[in-house]
């Protein structure tokens, strides 16, 4: 079997953690909404993800292919060269607590589903690691970077195959997913610490994980 779908994935929140990284002032009264929110939340989301196993074929130039599926993009190129096995992958954390009647308040409910995608992914990570050994994991996801557009999503989704019956994510026409809050991309084990955000261009990004690294993008995009 090459192939795992996670059907409910329980998330527990560590409130105190969640606050730190929210940035939300502890005692303060938000912070008091926000953790009643975060204990509501718990009993509504039904956070899920499909992982598939593949091996890379052969790294060309700027043309990598994985699983007989022909991806042209340099960052991939650069982080796969040495890689023979990544890992295809949906996760979201569903659409349930869009119909919490106890959490009107859309702006409260995005900052949950972000925090909660946040888990979703760690689970997926620690699975990875605890059935394979593979450690320092990374992800790149289509559309994060101009060099591997969204429009990957297509051959992504025909990959992993049954995602919509799965799991419910589904691409609309612009191959973005439904429901929003939820990520693709593939898992590979990088020695170099990749994250999407160094090479991203969008300096004014609030969610940004780490700092946009000039000489790195010169490297791989010159
Ligand atoms: S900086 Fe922002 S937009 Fe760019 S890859 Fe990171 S999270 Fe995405």
């Amino acid at each position: 079997m090459d192939r795992v779908v996670f059907d409910y994935i329980p998330v527990k929140f560590d409130i105190e953690d969640v606050m730190q990284q929210m940035r939300i002032r502890p005692n303060s009264s938000f912070s008091e909404v926000f953790s009643e929110a975060l204990n509501i939340a718990e009993q509504h989301l039904r956070c899920k993800a499909v992982l598939k196993w593949v091996n890379v074929d052969q790294v060309r130039d700027n043309v990598t292919t994985i699983d007989g599926v022909s991806f042209t993009s340099k960052v991939m190129a650069d982080n796969l060269k040495e890689i023979k096995k990544v890992f295809l992958c949906v996760m979201t954390v569903g659409a349930e607590i869009d119909d919490c009647q106890e959490l009107s308040d859309n702006a409260l409910r995005d900052m949950i589903k972000g925090v909660a995608l946040g888990y979703v992914h760690k689970f997926v990570f620690d699975y990875i690691t605890d059935k394979f050994g593979y450690r320092d994991l990374a992800m790149m996801t289509p559309g994060s970077l101009p060099d591997w557009p969204i429009v990957n999503n297509k051959d992504l989704f025909a990959m992993i195959d049954n995602v919509a019956e799965d799991i419910g994510v589904s691409l609309n026409e612009h191959y973005y997913m439904l429901p929003y809050n939820s990520v693709s991309g593939i898992i590979f084990s990088s020695s170099t610490g990749y994250v999407n955000c160094k090479l991203c261009k969008n300096l004014d990004c609030i969610g940004r994980h780490a700092p946009f690294d000039q000489a790195e993008y010169d490297r791989i995009f010159a």
